[in-house]
């Protein structure tokens, strides 16, 4: 069955999902619709059918689907009226600016018969795939500490991102994206509290990135940061287990696990430091480890829209399910409120 879908806001973004949908069967782009000249010309020069307004789009019976890619605070009254027209919605992460909009959001789906998702794209990073793999295989033991970061040194974006009435920060940027990929490591597993800061380094509107500790009920706690003042970057994935440790350094997978072998070390050589010594601390003895290599998953994230499609013929579930959005969403709500109190904010107990 074929399926056209008409994207609002013609950015960035959705220059990507374009180049994407070209080397997917059975779904077409109908038309676009962006606010602004440039992009619908962009849009025209690439071939594409270009509305009049969004009305024009929504009234077009020809698409099925509507993806919304633009600024955050415009999804909720465009996947809205995009559902009540009769279209099935994609809305570009994140779902919008707050828990209660997407319970709104939610609602409206109910009413109308429509299906709504998100574009939660980086459930298909390699990383996080092959972390998840880590985690499933039980190589390090028994997990205490897992660490996800992203760090880049040019500040946030100068475009919208830097609006708080648009749903600017790096929290709602690709805090969605990181948050989403711990929760659903511990889907099952109630987070119990959530300690945060934010950093304004280049921004005092919103934040330009932020540092969350999340504490769940199994007594494993997740570190999850983003840095946009980072000229030195730290490592993408940091995971501490009781036998072994894994590192993933950046999105190339570069990395190493690290696990003990079984040879009791008896004789721990002590490094001498400038002002006394230290055992615990000295690195290990090379017969008492082993070191492997991170058990690589491959992905391709046209999946997403393969499930979408199938979702619309009643031939699947939906990969990303709603309430697993709202537990972002409400997440990142604990996240700002902590920062702003310097408190740590209770959780799903
Ligand atoms: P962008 O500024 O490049 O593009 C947004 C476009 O929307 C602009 O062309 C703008 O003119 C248009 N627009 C603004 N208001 C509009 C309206 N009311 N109606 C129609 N068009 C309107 O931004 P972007 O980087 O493309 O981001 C767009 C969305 O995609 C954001 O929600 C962002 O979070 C998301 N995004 C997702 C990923 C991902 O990996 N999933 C990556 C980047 C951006």
């Amino acid at each position: 069955m074929n399926h056209k879908i008409a994207i609002v806001g013609f950015g960035g973004m959705a220059g990507w999902h374009y180049d994407e949908i070209q080397t997917i069967g059975n779904l077409e782009i109908a038309g676009i619709w962006d606010i602004r000249e440039e992009r619908r010309q962009c849009a025209a020069e690439k071939g594409l059918h270009v509305y009049g307004s969004l009305e024009e789009l929504l009234a077009d019976q020809e698409s099925d689907l509507v993806l919304i890619a633009t600024p955050n605070d415009v999804h909720k009254p465009v996947a809205i009226a995009a559902m009540k027209a009769g279209k099935n919605v994609i809305s570009e992460k994140p779902v919008t600016l707050s828990s209660g909009d997407l319970q709104e959001m939610m609602d409206v789906s109910e009413e109308t018969g429509r299906f709504l998702t998100v574009h939660q794209n980086r459930r298909w990073d390699e990383d996080y795939l092959t972390v998840k793999k880590i985690l499933e295989e039980g190589k390090l033991g028994e997990l205490f500490r897992l660490e996800s970061r992203v760090h880049g040194s040019r500040g946030i974006p100068g475009d919208w991102r830097q609006e708080k009435e648009h749903g600017g920060g790096m929290i709602l940027d690709w805090g969605v994206h990181l948050l989403d990929q711990i929760l659903l490591l511990f889907a099952d597993v109630p987070l119990r509290r959530v300690y945060a800061t934010v950093t304004n380094v280049t921004n005092q509107l919103v934040d330009d990135g932020f540092y969350a500790e999340l504490v769940f009920a199994n007594g494993v706690t997740a570190l999850v940061e983003v840095g946009t003042s980072n000229f030195v970057s730290l490592p993408r994935w940091y995971i501490l287990g009781t036998d072994g440790t894994a590192v993933i350094e950046d999105w190339s997978l570069n990395g190493r696990i690290v696990r003990a072998s079984g040879v009791d070390e008896k004789d721990v050589t002590p490094v001498i430091t400038a002002a006394g010594l230290t055992k615990t601390m000295a690195p290990r003895r090379d017969d008492s480890i082993f070191t492997e290599e991170l058990p690589k998953v491959k992905s391709d994230v046209r999946e997403f829209y393969y499930n979408v499609m199938a979702v619309l013929e009643g031939r699947e579930e939906s990969l990303i399910r709603l309430p697993q959005v709202m537990r972002v969403m409400k997440l990142m709500e604990a996240i700002a409120k902590s920062a702003e109190t310097g408190e740590a904010v209770r959780f799903e107990e």
